[in-house]
């Protein structure tokens, strides 16, 4: 069992999330940014094969094994927008507000408002893994009109929890991040790699 992997990304919240959860394992994570790897495009039309890309570009680049994920919200009166493109769903520069009243836009009229959030997480030992380890998760939930809650960020204002009887910015931190998408890709990555150690 590897005992260090590189993450494919820059963004500081996933690190201390990944380093939480694989420390247990005696796995250390080491952000992409430190190892000098070049940003990644990510020009495909599914989450999955944005994360293989990012995860095998990480790996090539350091030699190390990789973890990458990929996420966003799904529409199904949109057919599955703004999918792969919800960073940048708006256009440049990326803002979560025009991203949101986009939505709200292309929805106007449509009763139909169930939407969910989904995460992929992808892990390779090296480049050439022909057998990469995959997680994913989804958060099941419906898009609103009216914002509400002050936590979270993209579109958890408006991301409508019927379960809960919330959005998902009103959940505190700690619940988001048991709940979500991400939590549950997570977990199913942990199961996954407890069976390799
Ligand atoms: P990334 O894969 O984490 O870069 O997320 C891509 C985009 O999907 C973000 O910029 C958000 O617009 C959206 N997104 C992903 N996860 C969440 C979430 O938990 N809440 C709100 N928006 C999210």
């Amino acid at each position: 069992m590897f005992k260090k992997l590189v993450l494919a990304s820059n963004n500081a919240g996933k690190l201390a999330e990944f380093s939480a959860l694989l420390a247990p394992l005696s796995i250390e994570v080491l952000p992409q940014q430190v190892l000098q790897v070049p940003e990644c495009p990510e020009p495909y039309p599914t989450f999955l094969e944005n994360a293989l890309t990012k995860a095998r570009h990480a790996s090539r680049c350091t030699g190390l094994p990789a973890l990458a994920d990929d996420s966003g919200v799904c529409v199904e009166a949109l057919g599955g927008a703004p999918g792969v493109l919800s960073a940048r769903y708006a256009g440049e520069p990326k803002s979560d507000a025009a991203n949101n009243a986009k939505l709200l836009a292309d929805l106007q009229g449509q009763l139909n408002r169930r939407a969910w959030y989904y995460c992929v997480l992808v892990l390779v030992r090296h480049a050439d893994d022909p057998q990469p380890l995959v997680a994913d998760g989804l958060w099941l939930g419906e898009v609103r009109d009216q914002p509400s809650g002050s936590g979270g960020f993209g579109y958890d204002p408006y991301f409508w929890l019927p379960e809960q009887g919330c959005s998902v910015a009103a959940l505190p931190a700690e619940l988001k991040n048991r709940l979500s998408h991400r939590g549950q890709a997570l977990q199913v990555l942990l199961k996954k790699l407890r069976t390799l150690v």
